[in-house]
């Protein structure tokens, strides 16, 4: 493949991925199988990022399409974390009581070949919601004095523009319960640009508390942009959080996570979770597996600060909610006494006693 020329627009087809040398256009027949399964793009600012030369870019390997795709392994399924079992109106899953996800839209800035909902964002699925289902979905909230979050997520809610977005906020911010609005973003990556003061203005409303989690999961990724966009949202007084993706061949080494984790850090974005791979379809090439990820969560526990620690998390098949899986590092022991005693390993893999009642 020869060098990339810099692209000027989002990449959405293979065909303009292979003519900037970022797939070779002998996989064009299989990758245009992928294409119209799952959807394609490719901001520019992803697109500078991607070394076209490197066939294993950590980069490349969250965007760029592969034959792979193709094949559903058993256990992966269209709907990986259940949404739809949880969802009482269109736009809505209501999984925990005190908070809702509240998909506006299903289109995104990038398509991340292993998206947990890549069966229903992209084009040619619906883009978003009706005005009715709109103000469905708001009564829903209304009615339900127990939900204190709500978490805009989608597609990606910065798609949407700062009028539109502060429409939204001030129609949730008119809902007393609701206290905290968390928006669910890759665009301060993939199209920093986008993050500009009108955006962040229509994300501070009177009567809620806005978040803003990014989701990243490479440190090439946080690029001067990307920061200066991020400062952006934090400058304003909006606390940010991280997500990432645990994914193999991207940042599935300690050296890279915690080069991640460090990142978010130093801009201001507190690492929130590590999320285990879900079993999306065609993803498996992307997986790795718990026990590799809870040697990863190890080896950063020893080499980083406590601010640099994510959760690592599984999202249960069937709707079941996020489980902690990191690794453990407290047992109980009965000695001889018939004492039970705590064994606690410290970062260096070693095992203390601790007594039970102290
Ligand atoms: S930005 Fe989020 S919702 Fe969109 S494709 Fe990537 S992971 Fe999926």
């Amino acid at each position: 493949m020869s060098k990339s020329s810099r692209a000027s627009t989002t990449l959405r087809q293979p065909a303009e991925l292979a003519a900037h040398g970022f797939v070779p256009a002998s996989d064009l027949p299989e990758l245009e199988k992928v294409a119209a399964r799952y959807a394609v793009a490719l901001t520019p600012a992803v697109a500078a990022l991607i070394d076209p030369n490197d066939p294993n870019d950590p980069i490349a390997r969250q965007y760029i399409p592969r034959a792979e795709e193709l094949f559903t392994h058993p256990g992966e399924s269209a709907d990986p974390i259940g949404d739809h079992a949880y969802s009482p109106v269109e736009g809505i899953v209501h999984r925990y009581p005190d908070r809702v996800l509240f998909k506006l839209m299903h289109v995104c800035a990038v398509y991340c070949r292993f998206c947990f909902r890549r069966e229903m964002v992209g084009p040619g699925r619906e883009t978003a919601l009706s005005q009715q289902s709109y103000a469905a979905a708001l009564d829903y909230i209304r009615s339900h004095g127990e939900i204190w979050e709500v978490i805009l997520t989608g597609g990606d809610p910065l798609m949407l523009s700062p009028r539109r977005l502060g429409g939204i906020m001030a129609d949730l911010a008119d809902i007393d319960h609701v206290k905290i609005v968390r928006l669910h973003t890759r665009i301060p990556v993939a199209d920093p640009a986008r993050v500009t003061d009108d955006m962040v203005t229509a994300l501070k409303v009177e009567g809620v508390t806005t978040w803003v989690a990014l989701h990243a999961n490479h440190p090439r990724e946080l690029t001067n942009d990307a920061r200066v966009a991020c400062a952006r949202l934090t400058d304003a007084g909006i606390p940010m959080v991280s997500q990432s993706v645990l994914l193999r061949g991207v940042n599935d080494d300690a050296v890279t996570l915690e080069a991640l984790m460090r990142a978010f850090v130093e801009c201001r974005i507190k690492p929130y979770y590590l999320h285990h791979g879900d079993l999306a379809p065609g993803t498996a090439h992307l997986r790795t597996t718990l026990a590799h990820g809870q040697e990863l969560m190890r080896a950063l526990r020893g080499r980083v600060s406590g601010l640099c620690q994510p959760d690592y998390v599984l999202d249960i098949p069937g709707g079941h909610g996020k489980a902690p899986v990191g690794p453990n590092y407290l047992s109980g022991q009965r000695e001889a006494d018939a004492e039970m005693r705590y064994r606690v390993t410290d970062y260096c893999g070693d095992v203390h006693l601790y007594p039970p009642k102290a």
